[in-house]
């Protein structure tokens, strides 16, 4: 059976409603009653959602779909703002996924705070989230950065910037430029860099290639890249502690603290053999 949206009662104020990135079904069953019980939709391309209402057996009705993207957003936005202040609730989508995720939608939800307005969201599917569940690679901490910049100096410098950041990096990337894409970060990151290339999640031709930003680059080198694909790269690896550290930290340590004790607080925090600093202490007191 379908899933279809149930109507409810909406208090007034601007819905954000994420939408599928490719599995129709993917929609969330509250994002169904939310777009069957707005006053007034708003999409940043008005097709694509009623083609998504047409698909789950949501009626449009009489009520007003808007356009509201990044070209008409200063003559769309004054709209939204006064069915809002009208007591309306407004439900927006952006073309797929999440709206605000390098989609529309910041300076909409930034009016209706400002003018006092309830700001929700029925939250669902981002290619970012998606991404990163698949990758393979460490989720605990990430950086969505999304799309680089499409000019060569810019983008090397982009991601020069991105290089160190203690975190697993999400980047958004058109198939046109993802083997430049690729080229750049092995030289800036460094070709052992793991990484993983999701393309189409949740489609029909879904793919997450994983490896070394060597070996996703060769395996992009020889065929057409198509589809939309998100680029998941591995933090750079900790700088291994060098036998320099570990004497600076000793010295100070051995301040305060028995040759053992320093010994053993210097071998913890840099993850060195506990014997090697001990050693490394005796000398230093001796000396
Ligand atoms: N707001 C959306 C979200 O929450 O993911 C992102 C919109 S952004 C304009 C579109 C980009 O998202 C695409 O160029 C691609 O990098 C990524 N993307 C969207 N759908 C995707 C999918 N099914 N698989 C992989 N990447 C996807």
């Amino acid at each position: 059976m379908a899933a279809s949206g149930q109507k409810v009662d909406l208090a007034p104020g601007l819905y954000f409603v994420a939408t599928p990135i490719g599995a129709a079904r993917d929609i969330t069953l509250r994002a169904l009653d939310i777009l069957t019980s707005a006053d007034v939709l708003a999409a940043e391309d008005t097709r694509t959602l009623r083609h998504l209402m047409e698909i789950h057996g949501v009626p449009l009705g009489d009520r007003s779909l808007l356009s509201y993207h990044d070209h008409n957003g200063d003559r769309a936005r004054p709209k939204l703002m006064a069915a809002l202040a009208q007591g309306k609730s407004v439900a927006y989508a952006s073309e797929a996924g999440t709206p605000l995720v390098a989609d529309p939608g910041f300076q909409l939800g930034r009016a209706a705070i400002s003018a006092g307005h309830l700001v929700t969201t029925a939250p669902g599917p981002s290619a970012a989230i998606a991404a990163l569940t698949v990758a393979g690679l460490p989720s605990d901490r990430f950086l969505f950065a999304g799309f680089a910049p499409s000019a060569g100096g810019a983008r090397r410098q982009w991601l020069a910037d991105l290089a160190a950041v203690p975190a697993t990096l999400v980047l958004y990337e058109s198939p046109a430029r993802l083997r430049a894409l690729l080229t750049d970060l092995g030289e800036i990151f460094g070709a052992d860099r793991r990484a993983a290339v999701c393309r189409e999640l949740t489609k029909r031709f879904e793919e997450v290639v994983r490896g070394t930003l060597q070996d996703v680059a060769a395996a992009f080198a020889e065929r057409p890249v198509k589809g939309e694909i998100v680029v998941v790269i591995d933090r750079a690896a900790p700088r291994s502690a060098s036998a320099d550290d570990a004497e600076a930290m000793l010295k100070e340590a051995l301040e305060c603290q028995s040759i053992r004790d320093a010994a053993a607080s210097v071998a913890e925090a840099l993850g060195l053999p506990k014997r090697q600093v001990y050693q490394m202490a005796l000398k230093l007191s001796a000396g």
